[in-house]
Formats: C-alpha cells, structure tokens, sequence
C-alpha cells in the first residue's frame, strides 16, 4: 500500500515537472513531422543557460545573496524574447521549460523572436520596494552582456511588472551610456511601452475564445466562462470578455474563487480585489476553493494562474466545451488524452496566451523605429495575428488528423526546423 503511494507520487512527480511536460509534446511532434535527426538533436536542448548569484543589501544592513537564471532556448528566428519570474520556489528546470514555450510560441504566431525567460527565487511578497528595485538592478547588471535588443529582450512574468522593466532598462542604459528603450517590452507606456500591451494577452485571450465559440455556434451571451487568477492574464481576460458580453460566472486568485451561476459583475469584483486584496468579503457569491473551480460545468474555461493545474488526476472532472489556455503549461502533457477523449476544444497556452509577446513585438518595433502607434492600431494589428494564428493551427490540426496542441507545437517546430536548415547549424 505504502509503496503504491510513493509510486503515484513519484509518477505525479515526474507528470507535473513542465519541462517533462514540454518534452513529451514536443517529441510527439517531432515524431509525426519526421523531424531530421540532426534538427532533432539541436533543437531539443536550449542554446544558452545563465544561472546567476545576486547580492542585494536589505534593509536590515545584512546582505542576502539570491539565485537567478536566464535561459535562451533558441535564436534561429531571431533574439531570444520572454519573460522574468520572481517567485520562491522558481526552478531552472521551470524556467527551462518556460523558455522553450516561448520559442514556440513566437513561432505559431510567427514574430521573428526566439524563447527565452528569467527567474529569481525571491519572495516578493516579503520584500520592500527598495529591495526589489537593488535586487532587479543587480540581476540586470549580470546579464548584461547576454541581452540587448538583438540579443535576448526580457518582458514580465509573474511577480514582475512595468515598474521592474523600467528598473531594467535604466540599468542597462546606465552601462550603455545611452536609453536604449528596446532591450525589454511591458516598460510603461511614458519609456517606451506600447499601448495596449498591458491588457494584450487577455485581449488575445478574447480573440481566440470569440473564434472557438463560433465553431460551438455560440454566443458571448450564452457563454458561461470560468477563469482561474484574476492577475493581468486572469483579471484582465476577464474584464474583456465581461465587456464583450460574456457571462463570466467564476474568478479566483490564489486564496480561492467566488461563483454565481448567473454571472459576476466582473469590474465591480475586481475592483473589490484591488481594494481589499481579497475576494474574501465579496458578497451576492458562493466561495469556491481552486481546485474545484477548475470543475464547474461551463463552456470555456480559462486557467490563467499557473502551471499543472490539469492533470491525469483531476482531467476526468472537468466539464467545459472549450480550454483557453491563458496560463503557460496549466495542462499536464497525461491530461492531453482525457480532455482530448472528453471531446474538450483546447486553445494551447503557446496560441492561446500568445497576445503578450505579439504586442511584446509591437513595442520592440516601435522603440526601433521611435514612432508610436494608437492603441486601436495595436489592437487590431493583434487581432489580424491572433485569429490568422488560430485558424493557421485549427487547418493544421485538421489536415494533419491531429489535436490542437500537437498541431500548434507540429506548426511551431516546422516552422523553426525550416529556417534553422535554411541557416545551417554552424557544427
Ligand atoms: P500575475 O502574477 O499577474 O497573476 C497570477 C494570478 O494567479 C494571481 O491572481 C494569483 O493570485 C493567481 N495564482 C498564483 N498562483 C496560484 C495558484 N497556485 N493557484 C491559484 N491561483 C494562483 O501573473 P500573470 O502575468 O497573470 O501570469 C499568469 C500566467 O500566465 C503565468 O503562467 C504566466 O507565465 C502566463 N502568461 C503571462 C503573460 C503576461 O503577459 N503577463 C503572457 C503569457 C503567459
């Protein structure tokens, strides 16, 4: 009995490791596409890992010495682009794998960018402005040399924000001895952001949802939607699609989610959460715990908080027509054939919450050119990506005989296995 416990743990283990997770999908793909041996045994592995140690003086007086990485997954279509995550318990191996989604994942939406991303494990919540603010400098000071507008082009994550780009860019400019605006994206808007880029993955959330229901013959006011965070994919998703005339009728943060079968006042919970910092006291809703918001019957739901939240364990339960991933990896790879044997439509997370680096890639843009674009313009650019992509993987899947997910990763890994053969791998 005991060790049929540990058994399952250590399957569950290896389940909702993401990179195990990324693996598995991409050689899947790999192997329908008959992807070349040589392409194979590059494009597995990631091209750079950085693992750095940062110094930063609390403000106790004592100095704390913190762990930070950068992984470049990639480079054949151009600079390595992601995210940078503070949190405490961020692995490489997360990172790793977070770093491949995003070679991915501007694949499928075909900017020219390669996958990078960041982590510091750092408590965010337990430190102070000051400390953050020493702690994002030095980090950005260690990497110096290895990001830069052609090189690799952080952007945020979870637990990093406008403010923390900002941080970045001055650093780097500092040691530049000029602004150079393009060596990260999500900068607020007055240094070189882009409008819309703030709410541009839940908007591209929105684009795709709208697309998937038309196959339902549905319509947002007829769509129950559940979304699991309420952060800028989760919060902002579920703005949008509340605006749009969805029913969006749960929501949730990490200490746990409200619900009303006949729909929430999107704004008016949010700006609740925002004052309060909590869902806690909201009223007019029933309290649902995370786990068993992912199970209430819907037509779309939306994990956008964090990884493994789907897995072989609790697949079987969920009730929704349509998965939109706004999270990255929120689907173990064993969840796959339970939601796909359920007939569940899944969004993968590289479509699905490809809006961020699609603006991300506005905003490198504009900063290269000096010339701004109104907001209407990015949104619409974004909405012309957003739904080519999605109709470019839904005729894939369908051509191909194959899910949704295989066919963004097939779409993905074609599209860079063919301009690393066209470059040649300098072997
Ligand atoms: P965020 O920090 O703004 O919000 C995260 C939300 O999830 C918060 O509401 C938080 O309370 C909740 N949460 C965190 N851990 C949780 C847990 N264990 N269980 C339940 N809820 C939890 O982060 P974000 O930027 O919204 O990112 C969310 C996800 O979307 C991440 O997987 C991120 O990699 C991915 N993503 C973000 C962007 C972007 O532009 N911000 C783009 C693409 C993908």
């Amino acid at each position: 009995m005991a060790s049929a416990m540990v058994e399952d743990q250590i399957k569950m283990s290896k389940e909702t490791n993401p990179f195990e997770s990324m693996m598995e999908r991409f050689d899947r793909a790999a192997q329908l596409l008959n992807l070349d041996p040589d392409l194979y045994a590059v494009m597995r592995v990631p091209n750079r890992e950085l693992k750095v140690y940062i110094p930063v003086r609390m403000d106790s007086g004592r100095m704390q010495v913190f762990e930070g990485f950068r992984v470049q997954h990639n480079f054949a279509r151009g600079p390595a682009k992601g995210g940078i995550r503070y949190a405490p318990d961020v692995t490489i191996e997360e990172v790793r794998a977070l770093a491949a989604w995003m070679t991915w994942k501007c694949a499928v939406v075909n900017v020219p960018f390669g996958g990078g991303k960041g982590g510091v494990i750092c408590d965010p919540q337990q430190m102070s402005i000051g400390e953050l603010e020493r702690l994002t400098r030095r980090y950005a000071a260690e990497l110096i040399d290895f990001i830069g507008p052609e090189k690799d082009v952080p952007a945020p994550d979870m637990n990093t924000n406008e403010q923390t780009m900002a941080w970045i860019m001055d650093t780097y400019s500092m040691h530049a001895r000029h602004t150079v605006t393009a060596v990260v994206t999500g900068k607020p808007i007055d240094i070189g952001g882009s409008a819309g880029r703030r709410e541009a993955t839940g908007r591209g959330l929105l684009f795709v949802i709208n697309e998937a229901i038309k196959r339902f013959k549905m319509a947002p006011p007829n769509t129950r939607v559940v979304v699991q965070g309420s952060g800028n994919v989760g919060g902002i998703g579920a703005q949008l699609l509340h605006e749009a005339g969805y029913k969006v009728i749960a929501i949730s943060d990490i200490n746990g989610g409200i619900y009303n079968p006949n729909g929430i006042d999107i704004p008016n919970a949010m700006a609740h959460l925002r004052a309060t910092r909590s869902f806690e006291e909201y009223e007019g809703v029933e309290r649902v715990s995370n786990e068993d918001l992912l199970e209430i019957e819907c037509d779309v739901l939306v994990p956008a908080a964090t990884e493994n939240q789907i897995r072989s364990d609790n697949a079987k339960r969920i009730k929704c027509k349509v998965l939109a991933e706004g999270a990255n990896g929120p689907t173990t790879a064993a969840a796959d054939k339970i939601l796909h044997d359920k007939g569940i439509f899944v969004i993968p997370d590289i479509l699905a919450n490809a809006g961020g680096v699609t603006v991300s890639y506005f905003e490198w843009v504009q900063d290269r050119m000096g010339y701004f674009w109104k907001e209407n313009v990015v949104n619409e650019r974004l909405q012309d990506v957003m739904v080519a992509s999605f109709n470019d993987v839904v005729k894939y899947a369908d051509q191909h005989g194959v899910d949704t997910r295989t066919a963004a990763y097939m779409l993905a890994i074609d599209r860079v296995a063919y301009d690393t053969r066209m470059r040649g791998i300098y072997a």
